[in-house]
């Protein structure tokens, strides 16, 4: 049977990109010897990184004066790295679920951080919209897209002081105006690669802001090389994420970039939500107008939460794979990343008509 892979991450992979790796680990470009047992110092992998970095400029638009790195530790990495780099004495931060408030806790290390806003109180359904950014603050930071809880911010905002987005789940599925933003960084295991790498889109005048003495590995300019064929490659790189992750890129940009990637999302989107509108067993957990184009999320309608076991079951015998919602929202949440087809939407939206005539 077919699989319909929803999973929040590590999740689905364009299958052009996993099979590229695994002939990749065969054979690296012609040499005979396979990516994971090569040397990251020889010109065949200088030239693997120059050119992620450079589809990740092409498509994004990134401009010249910001650095794009690619170091391990994954996001949770970056919510200490980001105000060791960055905060001198205060930062502001937004916050929309779990993933904010581990950036919160670990800002705290390095000086005043001050929560602007929260949608705790309603368990993060919705993105706070009438707060103001304190203007003495270093940086005001973001979740563009609260993966748990299904809530996106849909559009850059603007703000008074330095702009710095956690994009992990939702980078590449849009245009992104990275100008507005002094940092956007993530994890790369939910939209351009597996789990491993970490992606960190600095913009060079920030470097050294905090003024704090720093180990090696925190400081962002020791991913900063002498030539380009150098970034990130101060120690040894995650090899195999990049790799996954370059040939995930290369896929996007075949589909025609992330502008293709935005309406294939919001198709597909469109598509679930509706259903989810439609059906009279469910309801979103998200209100609508900051439901994600990448994580729906829905549960049982009231009066029917007893079918919850029965519609998991049903959806597991027709393929549907990592539907469970996160234990903090319960019932499901279905993933939705730039590399699910709309044919797994499609497949979904059928077996919750099947479940509903049944
Ligand atoms: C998954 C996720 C994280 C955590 O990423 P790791 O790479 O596992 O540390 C952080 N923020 C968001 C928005 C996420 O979706």
């Amino acid at each position: 049977m077919k699989k319909h892979n929803f999973n929040a991450g590590p999740c689905v992979l364009p299958r052009e990109a996993v099979e590229a790796a695994i002939e990749a680990i065969r054979d690296f470009d012609g040499t005979g010897i396979g990516l994971l047992e090569i040397s990251h110092r020889t010109p065949g992998w200088e030239r693997v990184m120059a050119e992620t970095e450079a589809l990740w400029r092409d498509l994004l638009n990134i401009p010249d004066d910001y650095a794009v790195l690619f170091p391990g530790g994954g996001a949770s990495t970056q919510f200490f790295e980001v105000p060791a780099n960055l905060m001198k004495t205060k930062a502001a931060y937004l916050q929309t679920g779990v993933w904010a408030k581990k950036a919160i806790k670990e800002a705290r290390f390095f000086g005043d951080v001050e929560v602007v806003a929260s949608s705790e109180d309603k368990n993060y359904t919705y993105i706070p919209k009438n707060y103001t950014i304190p203007t003495d603050a270093d940086y005001f930071h973001i979740t563009t897209n609260n993966t748990i809880y299904g809530t996106e911010i849909h559009e850059d905002i603007s703000s008074p002081v330095t702009l710095v987005a956690d994009m992990s789940s939702d980078i590449m599925s849009r245009p992104v105006d990275v100008r507005k933003y002094g940092l956007i960084y993530g994890g790369a295991q939910k939209n351009v690669g597996p789990a491993g790498v970490t992606f960190v889109i600095v913009r060079r005048d920030l470097l050294g802001s905090s003024e704090r003495k720093l180990p090696t590995m925190v400081n962002y300019s020791t991913f900063i090389g002498a030539e380009p064929r150098d970034n990130s490659m101060f120690n040894t790189p995650p090899v195999f994420a990049i790799y996954v992750m370059y040939q995930t890129l290369k896929w996007v940009k075949a589909q025609g970039g992330v502008e293709a990637m935005q309406k294939l999302n919001k198709d597909k989107a469109d598509l679930l939500y509706a259903e989810i509108d439609r059906n009279p067993l469910f309801v979103g957990t998200a209100v609508k107008e900051d439901r994600s184009l990448m994580n729906v999320c829905f549960v049982m309608a009231p009066g029917h939460e007893d079918k919850e076991t029965a519609f998991m079951t049903f959806a597991k015998e027709r393929g549907m794979v990592g539907i469970k919602g996160h234990r903090s929202v319960g019932g499901f949440r279905a993933s939705i990343y730039n590399a699910c087809p709309l044919e797994s939407v499609e497949a979904l939206v059928k077996c919750m008509r099947d479940f509903e005539k049944q």
